[in-house]
């Protein structure tokens, strides 16, 4: 190879990093008229794989048909904000949609290789009408169920952490898991180590972006590189520079609701971590890529050359 090609590739690699959205709610109806769109522009800016975990049973089929004619990956699984309608022949639908993605075909190959996770479960501890005893308890059965049900199919999870670490690990130990992600992590520093020793990474998005999150950008910038993931959980958490005040949004000029997220702004959210940690943006593209496909081992087969 000449020189000037290779330098010119070397710069060319550096240019384009790529990323991995471990998190992306691709398939909301925030979404509906533009998806493909959406889906476009994050791979402009370098995002190399989305993933899509689901939240409910009646959305899985729509999310598969998603994941195929884009090539991205996915999970299923009933988030907890989900759980006071579902019922347990949801978890009958998980468990056959599962079992059937799984299935090898006659060439000994996966029937759909793009389910990577179980997913999005966990447990709320935010929303007050999720706190009361039973329906406590319901979340609490739901949690088990489709960790029992992870550990079976071997899967890892993506985890929705939300004033839960404790319960959640409390379930991790008593149950067992292949790791995985807990997703918009944001609890203390000792709770974070608990969950890298059982085998999760952390996930970090938009919340970083915001000056008032101290707690969260010492996290951040203090636990090991290899423990974090980056993440847009798209359409919600937008980073502060799509973030509309309460103010702004009741303005002539406001959106009335607040500005949707994107995967496209996966590099950017990127570029604050590398300013955190003082270290080149490639390093950390590189870093929570590799992290990724440690966590969700199905997805190496579905990077990109
Ligand atoms: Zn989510």
């Amino acid at each position: 190879m000449q020189p000037c090609v290779a330098l010119r590739q070397g710069c060319a690699a550096v240019m384009s990093a790529q990323w991995i959205d471990s998190h992306c709610h691709l398939d909301a109806p925030e979404f509906a008229t533009d998806r493909l769109d959406v889906w476009a522009r994050a791979q402009a800016k370098g995002v190399a794989a989305c993933v899509m975990p689901a939240v409910q049973a009646k959305d899985f089929e729509a999310l598969q048909t998603l994941a195929k004619s884009i090539g991205q990956p996915y999970a299923l699984g009933i988030h907890p904000l989900f759980v006071p309608q579902a019922t347990e022949d949801d978890l009958q639908t998980l468990e056959t949609k599962v079992r059937d993605a799984l299935a090898l075909n006659a060439d000994g190959q996966r029937t759909d290789p793009r389910l990577v996770a179980v997913g999005e479960i966990g447990l709320d501890l935010f929303v007050p009408s999720l706190c009361e005893p039973a329906m406590l308890e319901k979340q609490i059965f739901f949690y088990h169920a489709q960790l029992k049900l992870a550990k079976k199919f071997k899967l890892p999870v993506i985890l929705h952490v939300r004033k839960s670490a404790d319960l959640l690990l409390k379930g991790l130990r008593r149950l067992g898991s292949n790791g995985g992600i807990a997703h918009a992590f944001n609890g203390s520093f000792q709770q974070a180590e608990s969950f890298v020793n059982l085998g999760f990474a952390l996930g970090f998005g938009g919340a970083l972006t915001f000056e008032r999150a101290l707690q969260l950008r010492r996290l951040a910038t203090d636990l090991p590189l290899s423990a974090l993931v980056l993440e847009t959980d798209a359409p919600d958490i937008p980073p502060h520079w799509l973030y509309q005040t309460q103010e702004q949004r009741q303005s002539p000029q406001g959106l009335r609701q607040q500005s949707r997220n994107e995967p496209a702004e996966l590099a950017q959210i990127g570029a604050v971590l590398a300013q955190f940690r003082g270290l080149p943006l490639q390093t950390i593209a590189d870093a929570t890529v590799q992290n990724t496909l440690r966590v969700l081992p199905q997805l190496v087969d579905l990077m990109p050359a």
